[in-house]
């Protein structure tokens, strides 16, 4: 491989003057050999393939640098600045390897202090847009300093390049290949403050398109560039600018970039079982009126809580196939619920830890109990809401006659048993329709059977099994005649509901439980 490049001692050591080693080549359009090469390499291959001379250039450059660097050092410290160290005008440092290596470290910083298990990541990168604009400036210079040498084509992308050289110095320190599909993700913010305030404005306003906050596209929703500017918004700015003005706001800039942040995410994961409620004053999820909670604890959170707590996670979301009122409690086999752990730290638990988690969630409280906890997969979730409204669920129903019973009205709730498959009309209930909107559903009664009367006849206790949705208090009496026919129409009595147990929700859930 010859790269033979027709330029004097002194075009060199403006080239090493004005950019790093790695732009140098960049500028020349090298192949990926050389632009993954060390700085030195890419110094001594040049000397290699082109005349000695060159590394001699650079290293006179280099020591300029640092005799000026000495020199201020000895005299006032307060001259000291970044005027002093060299900044490549088109990269703005993150090229070089000091950067790279501070930036691989204080990755592998963050993620040790966060503690998180994970065996693969992948890499997203926030660059400052400054670099389009160093980009243009610096190939533009290039050009008048290089000549003929000078890139005919764009040059490879600051940012390609900058992705390329971390990968393996993150991979090293982490111990574990990054992956595109890896639910583990790290964001690197880099950040050039300078450019933000001197530079930025000026384009905003020479743009005619107005810059605002960009949505961003990103997969994890926390990981955002900072500044929120999009980078079309910059590249259309751009092209709307000279190179010279471009040149001209760039040209007091000092400061390398810097590593603003670095953010972690680890995406979902979920973990599903069946809930048993026994207590009548304990909400399903925290119960919150005008900004003031109602009862202190809720079956979300007995079971959300412990499970947050075991996988080291920001959050948590709760689901459950239906719901019961605050006063029904959930019998049988359970109710099917699904938490989805927001940002875990340790993703994969055993099983055998989570019947540990499980059985810190029973010892918390008698009120509810969990059972059947497992991690479950994104596609198996969707399986907790398909189908609900088809689902049949089975009651109990503790309930009086308001008034003494007739003989004939005893007789009428003996014969329940005969219903079956019953279709009701049921208007939206007076108690929800502050939050749900007004309209009739149509909902069947499967089968209804009498299971016992106490001694004066007057309460009993009925079996119900219905379909999904229905609404079993209002079926009982009616509610001003808004569910047609109901048990009230059926007994031909003035009947109300006492209690209420739902005694199983049949969707098999989590997958495998039965
Ligand atoms: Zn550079």
């Amino acid at each position: 491989m010859q790269f033979c490049f027709e330029m004097d001692q002194e075009t060199w050591k403006k080239a090493f003057a004005t950019f790093c080693p790695r732009c140098v080549v960049r500028l020349f359009c090298h192949d990926w050999k050389v632009l993954k090469m060390s700085e030195k390499d890419i110094v001594n291959f040049l000397a290699e393939n082109n005349d000695e001379q060159i590394e001699t250039s650079f290293l006179e450059i280099e020591q300029r640098r640092s005799l000026q660097v000495t020199e201020l050092q000895n005299g006032n410290g307060d001259e000291m600045n970044a005027t002093t160290d060299f900044l490549c005008i088109s990269c703005l440092g993150i090229l070089m390897t000091p950067f790279l290596e501070d930036c691989s470290q204080k990755v592998a910083e963050t993620v040790a202090n966060d503690n998180y298990t994970f065996n693969r990541f992948q890499c997203f990168y926030f660059l400052p847009h400054q670099l389009f604009v160093s980009d243009k400036v610096s190939q533009d210079t290039a050009k008048q300093l290089f000549g003929a040498n000078a890139v005919e084509n764009e040059a490879h992308d600051v940012k390609e390049i900058f992705k390329i050289l971390m990968e393996p110095l993150v991979t090293a320190k982490l111990k574990v290949p990054r992956s595109i599909d890896a639910n583990f993700e790290i964001a690197i913010n880099i950040s050039h403050r300078e450019a933000e305030k001197k530079v930025l404005p000026v384009m905003k306003s020479k743009s005619p398109r107005s810059f605002t906050h960009g949505k961003g596209k990103h997969p994890a929703k926390r990981l955002k560039p900072l500044d929120g500017v999009s980078i079309a918004q910059v590249k259309h700015a751009i092209s709307k600018i000279s190179v010279e003005e471009l040149r001209e706001m760039s040209s007091s800039l000092s400061q390398p970039c810097k590593v603003e942040a670095i953010q972690l995410n680890h995406s979902s994961v979920y973990v599903g079982g069946r809930y048993n409620k026994y207590s009548r004053t304990l909400p399903q999820t925290p119960w919150i009126i005008d900004g003031k909670r109602k009862l202190e604890n809720s079956v979300q959170e007995f079971l959300g809580g412990p499970i947050k707590d075991a996988f080291r996670a920001d959050g948590y979301n709760f689901s459950s196939s239906g719901r019961e009122d605050v006063d029904v409690r959930m019998l049988g086999t359970g109710r099917p619920y699904l938490i989805e752990l927001i940002n875990p730290r340790f993703p994969s638990v055993p099983q055998a830890k989570i019947l540990e988690i499980e059985k810190k969630i029973n010892e918390q409280t008698s009120d509810i109990s969990s059972s059947g906890l497992q991690i479950v997969s994104k596609t198996d979730c969707k399986r907790l809401k398909e189908g609900e409204e088809e689902k049949t669920k089975s009651y109990y129903a503790l309930c009086r006659f308001i008034h003494p019973p007739r003989q004939t009205q005893l007789e009428k709730l003996g014969q329940l048993k005969d219903l079956t498959d019953v279709e009701i009309k049921q208007t939206t209930p007076v108690r929800v329709l502050h939050r749900r909107p007004l309209a009739v559903r149509i909902r069947t009664i499967h089968k209804i059977s009498l299971r016992g009367f106490d001694d004066n006849k007057q309460f009993f206790k009925l079996e119900l099994s219905t379909q999904a949705g229905t609404y079993i208090k209002e079926f009982v009496h009616s509610d001003f005649g808004r569910t047609s026919p109901s048990l009230r129409d059926f007994v031909d009595a003035d009947v109300d509901i006492i209690e209420l147990d739902v005694q199983s929700v049949d969707v098999v859930w989590p997958p495998g439980f039965k």
